[in-house]
């Protein structure tokens, strides 16, 4: 059996892991194929199919972009998005300046609750290439001694409710999954134990509208029941099932590469769904 895991970050959104460790981990693992999904973002693309060439690993170009529903976070995951797409790159481009305006946003509302002592250039600089985001702010909040964890910065300032949040794009899921096909990649809705169960169905129905083709339905932590229950609406509405452990490194300790391994027939169903768009397109 071969096996792959299609939801990783990288240093160039909100992991501590390189691509050389991203990829020495995975093939450890006994991985045929991973994909790179940062947020909003595919500058780390490049380097690791480089390295994964280099080990003999199949590295898929992915993205995990962000949408907004009712004040709350969605995130659709890209995959064999085109990184050279001129009209994909221009909207990264926009991204990252208003996550890097966003972030001064967030240190002015930090200087009003007293914490006096962080810039956002030290944020920015720390973040390093790529998108830098609450995770960046949530560690150097860690490291100046305001918290004791990342957790604990997004359970005090950080997280969707807290009172240092500023959210990020007004994009809609639906604006989304048009902007990553309009890229030629296959729209995947991340993670969707974050929705509200009893609306779940539904919205699944109006992305499927909208031209999403696939579901993570395996993910760190989902039950074999819960794992079904999203087949079945995989099933539904037509998508493929997708997964992943959604590695983070040491910035996110539980889901680490290798804790989901998901068949590579999930894969070669990806590829085929990409070559029938080219075909009709
Ligand atoms: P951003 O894209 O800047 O809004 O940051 C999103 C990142 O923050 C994602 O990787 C989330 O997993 C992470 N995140 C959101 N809520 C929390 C939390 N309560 N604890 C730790 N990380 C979180
Ligand atoms: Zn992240
Ligand atoms: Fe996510
Ligand atoms: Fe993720």
């Amino acid at each position: 059996m071969k096996y792959a895991d299609l939801h990783i970050h990288t240093i160039y959104s909100d992991s501590t892991a390189t691509a050389t460790d991203v990829v020495a981990r995975s093939v450890k693992e006994g991985l045929s194929a991973i994909s790179i999904t940062d947020h909003d973002t595919v500058e780390g693309i490049p380097s690791a199919v480089e390295e994964g060439n280099n080990h003999g690993l199949e590295v898929i170009p992915g993205i995990e972009m962000t949408s907004e529903i009712d004040n709350r976070e969605i995130h659709i995951l890209g995959y064999f998005v085109d990184i050279n797409h001129p009209f994909f790159l221009k909207k990264l481009e926009e991204l990252k300046q208003i996550r890097i305006d966003r972030i001064y946003k967030m240190i002015e509302k930090l200087k009003e609750l007293g914490i006096t002592n962080l810039s956002a250039q030290e944020v920015i600089d720390f973040s390093g290439e790529g998108a830098v985001g609450r995770v960046h702010l949530a560690t150097m909040l860690q490291k100046k001694g305001w918290v004791y964890s990342v957790s604990e910065a997004f359970y005090r300032y950080l997280g969707d409710d807290c009172p240092a949040y500023v959210s990020k794009f007004k994009f809609s899921p639906e604006e989304i999954v048009g902007i990553i096909a309009k890229a030629t990649g296959v729209p995947v809705l991340a993670h969707p134990h974050i929705y509200p169960t009893s609306e779940l169905e539904q919205f699944i129905a109006s992305l499927a509208d909208a031209g999403l083709r696939g579901l993570e339905i395996y993910y760190p932590g989902y039950s074999e029941k819960l794992t079904e229950t999203y087949r079945g609406l995989a099933d539904k509405f037509g998508l493929l099932c997708t997964g992943g452990s959604d590695d983070h490194g040491s910035a996110k300790e539980k889901s680490v590469i290798g804790k989901v391994k998901i068949p590579y027939e999930c894969v070669e169903a990806l590829k085929q769904d990409k070559c029938q768009k080219e075909n009709t397109t």
